[in-house]
């Protein structure tokens, strides 16, 4: 298979972007979709930030090098690549603040007109911030939880759900829902959608204005290799803007911050999402990942992400494997992922890395394996699945050491 790998890699359109990050040696990163690789270009960039516009500019750099308009400019870089219009996107605080601005705002929208709708409905297993965000609202008096198995959801919408809150590609199964049937039938019940596009973002083609999405979140730090602790991202289609209204009403998303007035008076535009200062240093380096992403495409991007995924199924049929596959078999229903169900999961997972093969593992009994396109090749398709054969057919997992459990998984 490591000949066939090669092949594919030598006839690869993307290949050569790898060089455009640094990897360490003998490390086949398949955690892209957890913390995104760093491009050779950040730190540079992260240099001249601190050192020229920080050192030398100091607060005048807010203007001269536009520090004022970098969560506009980040986001309208991050809209391409999401159907979105550049001025309805902006990059700000984290994925789980902006939910939490969202979701009021859609129950705000809802909640006169509208029989006072309070249900946001999303499903078991969704990634926890987001269903923890709802019960932070849901303990305000302003919203009421409900979730409900995917296969049910068009059911569940009924008129007193004010939103559907779903996340695109599922953390764990890797499952993709259909943006546009799903949107079109909340919309049909009256209800607004809230999309999560973390696992989606950077991997495959998203087109949230195709299919009418009122609202979209998203991680900077995952696929766009923006960095530990990027700023997110958050989209508000146009026809929206002028009646949102978000609970955080700090000073950024006010009209006119510098006219220091004591009443709030939100931005026109997508600006009113902006709570307080932007981080410029977590901006420059999100600016970074975004462009580089840009400039491979998406499409080609999601090509490969199939293409790699599909050979690694192979690979590990070439050695005898037929381990649970969670996610779905058909790579166009699925993320940039492959999930594995496992009994010892974590200790397999544990084994790889020791192996310099970095998985990750999601509780109780997933190993899950992210392929990221920008920068993986078909040859660590065919490693990685070498190792994963030699972990299991010669029992290593069972080392004890790789049964403690560090505090992040
Ligand atoms: C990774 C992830 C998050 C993370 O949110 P943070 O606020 O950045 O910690 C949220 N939602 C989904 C679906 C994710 O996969």
């Amino acid at each position: 298979m490591l000949d066939k790998a090669r092949e594919l890699d030598a006839g690869d359109p993307l290949g050569h972007y790898r060089e455009r990050f640094a990897l360490p040696e003998g490390v086949i990163y398949l955690d892209g979709n957890s913390l995104g690789a760093l491009p050779k270009a950040t730190p540079a960039r992260m240099e001249q930030v601190i050192r020229s516009e920080w050192g030398e500019g100091l607060i005048r750099s807010w203007n001269t090098a536009d520090w004022i308009g970098a969560a506009r400019r980040v986001g309208g870089k991050i809209a391409p690549l999401i159907g979105a219009q550049p001025h309805e996107v902006v990059a700000a605080d984290s994925t789980s603040v902006n939910l939490f601005k969202l979701i009021a705002a859609a129950l705000d929208m809802r909640r006169e007109g509208h029989g006072g709708r309070k249900v946001i409905l999303s499903e078991p297993g969704n990634f926890p911030t987001d269903l923890y965000m709802i019960q932070g609202l849901e303990r305000q008096g302003l919203a009421k939880r409900r979730l409900v198995d995917r296969c049910n959801l068009e059911e569940a919408l009924d008129s007193e759900v004010a939103l559907l809150l779903l996340t695109h590609v599922h953390y764990k199964s890797g499952a993709m829902h259909d943006m546009a049937a799903l949107t079109k039938a909340a919309h049909d019940a009256g209800a607004l959608v809230l999309w999560d596009l973390s696992h989606s973002c950077g991997a495959l083609p998203v087109d949230l204005n195709a299919a009418k999405a009122d609202f979209a979140v998203g991680c900077g730090y995952k696929y766009l290799n923006g960095g530990p602790g990027s700023p997110a991202y958050a989209f508000v289609a146009e026809r929206h803007h002028a009646a949102l209204h978000q609970p955080l009403t700090g000073w950024f998303g006010h009209a006119a911050p510098f006219a220091f007035s004591d009443d709030y008076v939100a931005a026109p535009g997508i600006d009113r999402l902006l709570c307080g200062t932007s981080p410029i240093l977590g901006l420059a380096a999100l600016e970074v990942g975004v462009e580089l992403l840009a400039e491979i495409g998406i499409e080609p991007l999601h090509a490969k992400s199939r293409a790699l995924s599909e050979f690694f199924l192979v690979c590990l049929g070439e050695w005898g494997l037929d381990l649970e596959l969670v996610s779905p078999l058909d790579s166009a229903q699925r993320g940039s992922q492959l999930s594995f169900r496992h009994e010892n999961a974590y200790a397999i997972c544990q084994a790889l890395i020791a192996r310099g093969v970095i998985g990750d593992f999601r509780d109780p009994d997933i190993l899950r394996l992210g392929f990221a396109p920008a920068y993986l090749r078909f040859e660590d398709m065919a490693e990685a699945a070498r190792h994963l054969s030699e972990v299991l057919h010669m029992g290593e997992w069972n080392r004890p050491e790789f049964s403690q459990r560090a505090a992040v998984t």
